[in-house]
């Protein structure tokens, strides 16, 4: 039975000591291959969210295709196949480019071919597109399925995904289903319901975590979306505060509900925060739809620190690239401006990983790792 209060979820970054023996090979620069793969899937997506995950140097609409068949097809073998001193990849991490990872044709053949070469899925998703077959596969083939809600009710739900009228009614329904179908076929529940705080929907963060645990889902993941000033200043952080830790004290049953706000990659009033020196990118790499290779899943779609060509060469573009002096002088050099540090003008999914870096592993040592 886990304990109440329990830091052990899977959006705590401490988890990355698991990983301890990829850590040191990048402090020597010899990379091993990433933990995780983020595949994006497809190009299309029915919602118009005001705050699409995908900004910056990202263009929605642009016409991203959705991937191949060919790199669909061999890619399962690849991620299984691909090692260096007894390491590989692990997982993955399957999102939609631009558009909703429900809407690619493959992903079926993706979830069971990824599944029988145990590498574990996480599918992220609008919940819209499921089918009963859909459902079926993700119940079956994935480890995490994590469904963007950022709402409690339809009217908030459509004012900030514009998004096809049936859809609330539709995604919540489709929730219950997933939940349903793994507790009747005895699976672990690991179906995360996804809240981004945002001014439209800051005041219904209780009722979103009430709502989630009536869909019979594991997790609430609340955190900061990447917003401009002035739209951050309409949130009232004490208000957030207030609800989680209500949401928490009433709404949490250790080991079967929980609510988790990822609050360590910002600072208290909800700016992002970047790390001094970003060293962290190898634990995960990013493919595009287009068959691009991107090392930060933040910065995919910034040709400046382009890796690979996949959709041109195939899957060993990738593994060919990765630790080369080409990929180690996009780390340093493109990312970390040729030494001082980054100056990427976004969110950083990978602070905390950077952090744990700077402070446990390099010669800082602040745990004194060796005194167990
Ligand atoms: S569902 Fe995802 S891809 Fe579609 S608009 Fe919203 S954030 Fe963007
Ligand atoms: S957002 Fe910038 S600092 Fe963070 S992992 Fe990506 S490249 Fe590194």
């Amino acid at each position: 039975m886990k304990e109440w209060n329990s830091p052990y979820n899977p959006f705590n970054s401490i988890k990355a000591v698991a990983h301890s023996e990829r850590f040191n090979a990048i402090i020597n620069e010899q990379y091993l291959p990433p933990v995780v793969v983020n595949l994006d899937v497809t190009g299309e997506c029915q919602y118009h969210c005001t705050w699409c995950h995908h900004r910056s140097k990202q263009v929605r609409s642009q016409g991203m295709p959705p991937l191949s068949w060919r790199l669909a097809r061999t890619f399962p073998y690849f991620a299984a196949n691909w090692k260096k001193n007894g390491h590989g990849v692990e997982a993955c991490c399957i999102v939609g480019s631009q558009g909703d990872a429900l809407l690619y044709e493959h992903l079926p053949y993706l979830l069971k071919g990824l599944h029988n070469n145990n590498i574990d899925v996480g599918l992220v998703t609008n919940g819209y597109g499921f089918t009963d077959s859909l459902i079926d596969s993700a119940v079956h083939y994935s480890k995490f399925i994590g469904i963007s809600m950022d709402a409690a009710k339809k009217s908030t739900y459509d004012s900030v995904k514009h998004c096809p009228d049936d859809a609330w009614d539709k995604v919540t329904s489709n929730i219950a289903q997933i939940t349903d179908s793994l507790r009747s076929n005895g699976l672990r529940n690991d179906v995360g319901y996804k809240f981004l705080i945002l001014p439209e929907n800051y005041l219904e963060i209780y009722d979103a975590c009430k709502l989630a645990r009536d869909l019979g889902v594991r997790y609430v993941q609340i955190r900061p979306a990447d917003l401009p000033d002035t739209a951050r200043a309409k949130i009232e952080v004490f208000e957030v505060e207030d609800q989680i830790s209500e949401a928490i004290n009433t709404l949490e049953i250790p080991g079967v509900f929980e609510i988790a706000g990822v609050r360590h990659k910002f600072t208290n009033d909800f700016r992002k925060k970047l790390p001094e020196y970003c060293y962290m990118t190898p634990l995960t790499v990013t493919v595009t739809s287009d068959g691009h290779v991107w090392p930060c899943v933040d910065r995919r779609c910034d040709e400046a620190t382009l890796l690979a060509d996949c959709g041109k060469y195939g899957w060993s573009a990738l593994s060919d690239v990765w630790g080369t002096s080409k990929h180690v002088s996009i780390v340093h050099d493109v990312i970390n401006c040729g030494g001082s540090g980054p100056e990427c003008n976004i969110r950083c999914s990978n602070y905390g990983y950077d952090v744990l870096f700077r402070d446990v592993f390099s010669e800082k040592d602040a745990m004194d790792i060796r005194l167990i």
